[in-house]
């Protein structure tokens, strides 16, 4: 692996090697790039993962506690946790469950088509859904992305059996075994799915998309990729003219460097990318770089989120299969006579005997919870991804009680969900509730808001620079050379879980990197 030299001013910069940013490395070195990628974690593979939970999640987890304010339920529930992603090569790819449905037409004009909410900080996506699906194409033969190019659909576990017999009861029609980045055959040199249910664990077949083991072994072997594993990028710098410089980092051994840079490409998921713009505020961006909108960091999304369980009389075993692989499309609509705009999708969902009481049972030990967990051989589960409203003040800020290690602020997040997520997961976990009670559940519960899993939003694309970080390129409105590559440019959430957006996204941006920088305007 090549490594470049820090006042070498012609490689591309990108921090975090998940999702966006290990698209982007594969993308940008097959392009001929020269590319530094930064990622704050350790380096894992197939043969470290390990499937016990608890030591899986001390692994690959963001650890670092946040603060948060506000009325959202993890602000009381999880107060060092609201939010849950990986620091690690490959990012919460490694930990992802893989469902990667598309957005829908509607939810890219989620503006003209709800209309002006009071509360929310709605706008219409810069981008043509016809633009996007060309992308979205690309990314699912990219990710094997089941029931799509002819790939064959996950088999169906017993826990979506019993969600497909209920939801057929309740009338419902589009229900089937999910759209997933995961090979249900052999396919791009790694194996098939085994269903043996430890997905968020790393997958040690690899059977499962991760940029650990897809993109940035690729991006490796075009010898133009230098990986710094565990350095943590805490500052973008600017030139005079206000374009990005470089970058400052702590290596792994904690010691300041400085890495210059033609291009940043900023992909450490929505809430370390805000951070990180807010963190490189300086004389000509006082509020942060890129933030004389006063954008960055606001808007932030994260899904109208909940879990319903079934309990049964007879074992459903749900922990079998992998664990996203179904899905109840029929209210991934925006039909207001439900008593809310926007869409969700019901979808398969297990979690393990340690997670469960931690992010998945409202309740506190006791005799109640000790029935359910006497249960658990018995439960069938779900999870309620539902389209959250974007609201000016549910934002990322820079913390003024905590700070991590190098003694730098760490993100506050401050949430309050809007009146139409509440009333969408009244309506969602109802739905649901009634999908097990139509085959006979003996009991339903459902949790508590989880810890955010998709966070969106916090460096919105947008056509006005007023209302948003970045142009329809995810390049920042005001630093010409600064790119958003992750979840963070979504001008809104809508109800599919992201990632295939992300990589839809990334693939597009990299093919505009490329070009501009080819043509010498980058
Ligand atoms: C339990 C769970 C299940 C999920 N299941 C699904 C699913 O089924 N479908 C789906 O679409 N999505 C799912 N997701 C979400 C999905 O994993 C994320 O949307 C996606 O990985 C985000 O991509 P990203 O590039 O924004 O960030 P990540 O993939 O999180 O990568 C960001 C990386 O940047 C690094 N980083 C951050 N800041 C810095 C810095 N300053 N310096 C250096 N490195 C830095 C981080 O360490 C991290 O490795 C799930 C998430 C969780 C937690
Ligand atoms: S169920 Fe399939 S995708 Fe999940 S960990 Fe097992 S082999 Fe991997």
């Amino acid at each position: 692996m090549p490594r470049f030299e820090l006042n070498d001013t012609d490689v591309v910069v990108i921090v975090g090697s998940g999702a966006g940013g290990g698209t982007m490395a594969n993308e940008l070195t097959r392009r001929g790039l020269k590319v530094v990628l930064f990622e704050a974690g350790k380096r894992q593979s197939l043969a470290t993962f390990s499937q016990n939970p608890s030591e899986a999640f001390a692994q690959l987890t963001w650890l670092e506690p946040r603060s948060q304010s506000g009325t959202w339920d993890p602000v009381k529930n999880s107060p060092t946790l609201p939010a849950w992603h990986c620091r690690t090569v490959g990012g919460t790819t490694v930990h992802w469950t893989a469902a990667t449905p598309r957005l829908q037409p509607y939810e890219l004009r989620a503006r003209s088509v709800y209309g002006d909410i009071p509360g929310a900080s709605l706008a219409d996506w810069p981008i043509d859904y016809d633009e996007l699906k060309r992308w979205y194409q690309v990314a699912e033969k990219r990710l094997g992305v089941t029931r799509r190019n002819g790939n064959p659909g996950l088999p169906a576990s017993n826990n979506f059996k019993v969600m497909h017999a209920g939801a057929r009861r309740l009338g419902y029609k589009r229900v089937h075994t999910n759209y997933m980045a995961i090979n249900s055959r052999a396919r791009d040199g790694r194996g098939f799915c085994i269903q043996q249910g430890f997905c968020a664990q790393g997958c040690k077949t690899g059977a499962k998309w991760s940029t650990l083991y897809t993109e940035i072994p690729q991006a490796e072997a075009s010898g133009r990729l230098d990986l710094r594993s565990e350095c943590f990028v805490t500052r973008i710098e600017h030139d005079d003219a206000g374009r990005a410089s470089g970058v400052v980092y702590r290596d792994a051994a904690g010691v300041e460097q400085r890495q210059r840079a033609r291009i940043v490409c900023v992909a450490g998921n929505a809430i370390e990318t805000a951070r990180l713009l807010l963190l490189s505020e300086s004389g000509r961006f006082r509020q942060g770089l890129a933030n004389g909108s006063d954008q960055v960091g606001r808007n932030y999304c994260h899904h109208v989120l909940s879990f319903v369980f079934g309990i049964f009389d007879q074992p459903v075993s749900f922990w079998r299969g992998a664990v996203l692989a179904g899905v109840v499309e029929d209210e991934n609509i925006h039909d207001p006579r439900r008593g809310f705009a926007g869409g969700y999708h019901l979808e398969l969902a297990m979690l393990d005997l340690p997670t469960l009481p931690l992010i998945g049972l409202p309740y506190g030990w006791g005799r109640d919870y000790a029935s359910i967990i006497d249960n658990y051989r018995n439960m069938a589960g779900m999870l309620v991804n539902g389209e959250d409203l974007p609201r000016a003040d549910n934002r990322i800020t820079l913390s003024t009680t905590r700070k991590d290690a190098y003694g730098l602020p760490v993100a506050h997040i401050h949430c309050d969900p809007h009146a139409n997520d509440v009333a969408m997961r009244a309506h969602a976990t109802g739905q649901g509730r009634k999908i097990y009670e139509s085959v006979g559940a003996k009991r339903t519960v459902v949790s508590s808001i989880p810890p955010a899993t998709h966070q969106m939003g916090t460096a919105r694309m947008s056509h006005d620079p007023a209302q948003g970080v970045t142009n329809a390129h995810g390049r920042a409105h005001e630093v010409p050379n600064l790119f958003m590559s992750d979840g963070s440019v979504q001008t809104t959430a809508g109800a599919a879980n992201p990632t295939l957006t992300i990589v839809a996204l990334a693939l597009r941006q990299a093919e505009y990197i490329g070009r501009e920088a080819a043509g010498g305007r980058l």
